[in-house]
């Protein structure tokens, strides 16, 4: 009897760094898939670390679930990025033993005007991606940490960097204008978006799921602790209600969202430096500033501060009127899909964004199906179908990652 296959399946690594988190993802790509346009990441170990600086805990299990790791550490054994992820390093390494990666990917925010797809991390990407610090000041250092250690732990290891405004690069000029001077516009001062990956990975399900409406004018709302809404034609983003920060468009968590740019003059005026004023549109403002309760959707929900129901109620209203804004980009609306930790999960949040939608669209919910995050939430008669798609940012920079190594002859 023959050996048909002897190879062992490649490993990919994906790391998403957060602001307080670390997230390490394994990933093997199927030996059959090596040379194939069909590539096909699976998923056979995560590990996490929560809290760093502050509470760190570690948590890693393998993809059927088993746990292999949920520990608490004191807060100086786990101070700061680099020592967070060599403690998920070491703990997947366990797994990793017989087959060390080949790749990793890294989740980086920001990749400016320069980049429309993911890269090799050489010398001349990091220092570009520096430059980029200011434009996401939460995300970005955290990203280039994450890359910096890998270099210093592997340095022969290939790493990619996966954007998340890469999917938007091919908006229209006008999509990425703000009315400053011009010259600005030429020195980057533009709009970008962001979520790409997530809107990516979504895109490629809505074909697999709902081949009609793909080729269609599509918004997708990710509704996480980051938000914003991307409007899709036949698979491509035309527009975003991010902007060049992840500020803008939708308020999210502590994000502010789409401002009068007139009140940040008078903070100013007031006294209040960029530093402050920075710290309170990204940590202090959104749902948590305007309820005084909580950043976190499921809390809101359950609490009786009239304040916390003010902020749902506005956060509905402007999804709402945003996903408007977004159909006049495309001429209309073929589908809604909602996604993200609330978006997937939340059935008042986007029954109450729906009801806004009911007069210009027709949108109407069936309420059994909304309730169980079924896959297409809407009546029969709605006019729009309303879908809700688990999001898989991680999955999407794995798949990025392993084209780059089978277009480059490395699977
Ligand atoms: P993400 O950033 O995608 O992980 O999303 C985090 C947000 O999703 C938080 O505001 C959570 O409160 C919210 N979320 C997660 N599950 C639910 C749920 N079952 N109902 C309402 N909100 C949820």
């Amino acid at each position: 009897m023959t050996t048909l296959h002897t190879a062992a399946p490649a490993v990919i690594l994906v790391v998403n760094a957060g602001s307080s988190s670390v997230k390490v993802s394994v990933y093997a790509v199927p030996e059959a898939a090596h040379g194939n346009a069909d590539i096909n990441p699976m998923l056979s170990a995560h590990g996490q670390i929560e809290g760093i600086g502050v509470a760190p805990r570690l948590r890693a299990s393998m993809a059927d679930g088993r746990v292999v790791a949920d520990e608490s550490f004191p807060q100086a054994q786990v101070a700061d990025h680099d020592a967070a992820f060599r403690l998920v390093r070491l703990v997947l390494s366990v797994g990793l033993r017989d087959h060390p990666p080949v790749a990793i990917g890294h989740r980086v925010v920001h990749g400016g005007a320069s980049y429309a797809q993911a890269v090799c991390i050489d010398d001349a990407v990091l220092e570009h991606l520096e430059a980029l610090v200011p434009l996401a000041p939460l995300h970005q250092p955290q990203n280039l940490t994450a890359i910096r250690a890998v270099r210093q732990a592997m340095p022969e290891l290939l790493q990619v960097a996966c954007f998340d405004t890469a999917f938007h690069a091919g908006h229209d000029v006008l999509a990425q204008l703000m009315a400053l001077p011009y010259a600005y516009f030429e020195r980057g001062i533009r709009r970008y978006g962001f979520h790409g990956l997530s809107y990516e990975y979504i895109a490629r399900r809505l074909r697999q799921v709902a081949p009609d409406l793909a080729e269609g004018r599509v918004v997708v709302a990710h509704l996480g602790n980051g938000a914003s809404l991307c409007a899709l034609r036949d698979g491509r983003s035309v527009d975003s209600t991010m902007g060049l920060t992840a500020l803008d468009g939708l308020p999210m968590g502590t994000r502010c969202g789409a401002l009068d740019p007139g009140a940040l003059l008078w903070l100013a005026q007031q006294g209040m430096s960029a530093a402050e004023i920075q710290a309170m549109l990204y940590q202090e403002s959104g749902l948590k500033g305007l309820s005084g309760v909580s950043s976190d959707m499921r809390a809101l929900l359950a609490s009786e501060a009239p304040r916390a129901r003010l902020a749902v109620d506005f956060y509905a209203y402007r999804a709402a009127q945003e996903i408007g804004k977004l159909a006049t980009t495309l001429g209309g609306l073929d589908a809604l899909v909602f996604t993200a930790g609330i978006g997937a999960n939340s059935p008042p949040v986007r029954a109450r964004i729906c009801e806004h939608l009911a007069g210009l669209f027709g949108i109407t919910l069936d309420a059994g199906a909304n309730g169980n995050n079924s896959q297409r939430i809407s009546r029969d008669d709605s006019r729009v179908p309303v879908l809700v798609l688990p999001t898989d940012e991680e999955g999407m920079i794995a798949l990025s990652t392993a084209r780059i190594l089978r277009d480059s002859g490395r699977l």
